[in-house]
């Protein structure tokens, strides 16, 4: 789906803050819609996807239209359209007062979508028919599409058991339950005349799919007698054994990932020949932002039309464009070298719609042309990516085992640690205060002009004053700077590294109405000066106690970049942390005695199949010790993760070895501290003791509560007490407010235990 200029989210946010009606809404959605249909058409797209317009999340309207609406939602009157978005993202106005629903990482992407809850007791029902809606809408400006659907086992399995559900309930369970739902949809999506139907079953790229042949045989051979020839969408990943009974469903094609899996080509082509499938081959990258080798791809589909003739081969990006800004038309700032690199959707879209025309045979001056100027721009781009800075990778290669270890062990460096005196259970935060209007006016003010750079950074200045005031008031114990110099996470870095490319309007949907701009990694990574040195030792010279200097780990700032295509995630990830192992030096020396490195983003960046994981945790790990190893055994490394899910990667997080590792725990119950304790984890740990997703305050004693079971499970002399997260987007009212019950229970802590 693609919106310009976050159309979409305007137009939601503008309806969220009664700013524009449902009807006005829907309006804002049919332009967007037209603009995909007629721009892709336009490029030249045979099969030009509808049904896949969101307001909020693809997996979401799937649950709205199957009537998969936990009870908590209704019985308030709501519209439809208002109970769709309050399972999106809560509700807390006029007397209803609902939490959000549970987001997961879609796949391994920074995407997040809203997960499905399902039980024994779950009664679907076809409410609408989007697929059906949107052809028709289509059609109706002039264009044939080919509708797209989620399938129903990776629905299943995306889904979760909710709190009805009985112990061991598996949603898949329910496969018989949800068919006659999609029978339903793509008998109708056949009778309003739809020749292809996309159904989407990217689970087939993991390895839990390999036992649900018999569910996928089940569902498919119920489906494709009454629907629209099914084209089967993988993608993300790899079919491999998988591929065995995939290619034997009774469906029409099968669409692959080329750009992640090229090497699943030859045994594709073989099953698809045997089982006489039309074979959709996903070349154009639907992850990365880099231009495709026309070349390359030719030579591979060349293969697939010699086998299976040309009527049998579809070109396609790799997945939908959903990770992919929309149009390199509005970078107004980069370079004409740079834009020669790379090619957001609508380019892609040309890219298809040409690779086609080549692998047709086709004469046109037009498509030569486009094969000629393909051709000088990958020949220009490999010349710069040939140029490497051989400082950096002579710094690479000379790295030793002795750098990614710490100069003694955790029991030691504890020891040595005492000199930050801080007390029994010390408080602390994640870093990011309220990111004010304020602040965001003043850098927007910065971007046009309109206040100096010393202007700007007086203001920083008194921003961290303000931050570092407030934690001494409260009583927090080790504090931060708060974060109000920073953008983003990973731009705030992107900017002052060598390597990366920024862009104006490069927006990416990460959940709902938010968008990130994701940097492009584009050659050797390097730092020209101390990044952060200069606010930390600003904050740290305002107050006697100990200040926790702030950086993004290596592993984050890559997987939420677009990283470079010709060399490894491995080697960018080594460049990386050496840049930031020079930062965390820089900071020890100014006199900072503790120092977080984030790390949030290590999970989603765990590979599909269970095989790739050792390496990825080997590579992964390993640079973020590089990036922290170089300080002495007093100064005191953090990391802090997003997420709770640990399960199986409980080894990686303890050999980390970060001395302080913060942890989102105020939602799970104690199984989590459990399962930490039944792996042994041996170093000191946070868990988060509020949720900072929400504005609602935490009690005393509910904070006491949680740190008394806590101590159940944590060594007394292990516990940090902290909130979930950052608390950039929270008000300051309420963080004042919990920040003050946290420290208060602290207090009783050190009393009682
Ligand atoms: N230090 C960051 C903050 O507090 C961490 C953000 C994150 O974990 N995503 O904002
Ligand atoms: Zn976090």
């Amino acid at each position: 789906m693609l919106s310009a200029n976050r159309e979409v989210k305007k137009a939601v946010e503008a309806y969220w803050t009664d700013k524009i009606t449902a009807d006005e809404l829907t309006k804002a959605a049919s332009e967007v819609k037209k603009y995909n249909w007629t721009n892709l058409k336009a490029k030249g797209v045979d099969f030009i996807p509808s049904g896949d317009f969101t307001l909020y999340d693809h997996v979401l309207d799937h649950s709205a239209a199957f009537n998969v609406i936990p009870a908590r939602y209704t019985g308030f009157n709501l519209s439809p359209l208002d109970v769709y978005f309050a399972m999106g993202r809560g509700r807390q106005a006029g007397g209803v007062d609902v939490p959000a629903s549970e987001m997961k990482k879609w796949f391994d992407s920074n995407y997040h979508y809203v997960v499905p809850e399902l039980s024994e007791a779950t009664e679907f029902k076809l409410n609408f028919n989007k697929a059906v809606e949107e052809y028709n809408e289509a059609k109706a400006e002039g264009v044939i599409t080919r509708p797209v659907v989620l399938g129903p086992i990776s629905y299943l399995v995306l889904a979760k058991a909710d709190r009805n559900a009985s112990a061991g309930f598996k949603p898949i369970s329910l496969l018989e339950k949800i068919l006659p739902i999609y029978k339903q949809l793509l008998t109708e999506l056949k009778a309003s005349g739809a020749e292809w139907v996309q159904v989407d079953e990217p689970v087939l790229v993991m390895d839990v799919a390999a036992g649900l042949a018999k569910e996928y045989a089940t569902a498919y051979s119920a489906l494709a007698p009454l629907s629209p020839k099914i084209i089967l969408a993988t993608y993300y990943g790899r079919l491999d054994s998988n591929l065995e009974y995939a290619a034997k469903l009774p469906v029409a094609g099968l669409h692959i990932d080329l750009d992640r899996e090229p090497g699943q080509l030859d045994a594709t082509v073989t099953a698809a020949k045997a089982a006489g499938l039309v074979l959709s081959l996903g070349f154009v990258s639907g992850r990365n932002v880099w231009k495709n080798d026309f070349l390359t791809s030719v030579k591979l589909g060349q293969k697939a039309v010699s086998e299976l003739g040309q009527s049998q081969v579809i070109v396609a990006t790799s997945s939908s464009l959903l990770h992919i800004p929309v149009t390199l038309e509005s970078e107004k700032k980069l370079t004409a070298e740079q834009k020669d690199w790379f090619s957001f959707a609508l380019e892609k879209a040309s890219e298809v719609a040409t690779l086609a025309a080549i692998l047709s045979g086709s004469q046109d001056a037009r498509v030569s042309a486009s094969l000629e100027a393909n051709k000088k721009s990958i020949e220009a781009r490999r010349k710069f990516e040939a140029t490497s800075d051989d400082a950096v990778r002579k710094r690479v290669a000379a790295i030793t085992d002795a750098d990614i270890h710490r100069k003694s062990l955790f029991p030691k460096r504890m020891e040595a640690q005492r000199s930050l005196d801080l007390p029994k259970f010390p408080t602390t935060t994640i870093g990011s205060f309220p990111q004010t209007k304020e602040i965001r006016s003043a850098r927007l003010k910065l971007g046009k002009g309109e206040i100096t750079t010393e202007q700007y950074e007086e203001f920083i200045k008194k921003e961290i004053e303000l931050v570092v005031r407030f934690q001494e008031k409260v009583g927090l114990d080790l504090l931060v700077h708060g974060e109000p110099e920073r953008n983003d996470m990973v731009q705030y870095f992107g900017e002052q590294l060598n390597g990366f490319v920024f862009t104006q309007n490069a927006w990416v949907q990460s959940y709902g109405s938010r968008y990130v701009r994701p940097p492009i990694i584009v050659s050797d990574v390097s730092r020209t000066s101390p990044m952060t040195v200069k606010w930390s030792s600003y904050a740290q010279s305002l107050t006697k106690k100990p200040m926790k200097g702030m950086l993004t780990g290596p592993v984050t700032i890559l997987n939420w970049s677009f990283p470079r295509a010709d060399i490894s995630k491995e080697l960018q990830s080594r460049q990386l942390a050496l840049a930031l192992r020079d930062e965390v030096v820089d900071l020890e020396k100014a006199g900072i005695r503790a120092i977080q490195v984030d790390e949030p983003a290590i999970r989603e960046g765990l590979p599909l199949r269970r095989v790739d994981w050792d390496n990825y945790l080997r590579w992964a790990v390993d640079t973020f010790k590089l990036a922290t190893a170089g300080v002495t055994d007093a100064t005191q490394t953090h990391s802090h993760f997003c997420y709770s899910d640990f399960n199986d990667i409980f080894p990686s997080i303890q050999r980390l070895d970060a001395d302080v590792i913060s942890i989102e725990a105020s939602k799970s119950d104690m199984k989590l501290l459990a399962a930490f304790k039944e792996f042994g984890y041996s170093n000191e740990i946070g868990p988060g003791v509020y949720d900072i997703h929400s504005p609602r305050v935490p009690s005393v004693q509910e904070i006491k509560d949680r740190i008394a079971s806590m101590l159940g499970l944590i060594p007394d002399n292990m516990l940090f007490i902290n909130p979930d997260c950052g608390l950039k987007t929270r008000g300051w009212k309420e963080t004042e407010a919990a920040l003050a019950n946290v420290v208060a229970a602290a207090k009783w802590a050190r009393q009682t235990y």
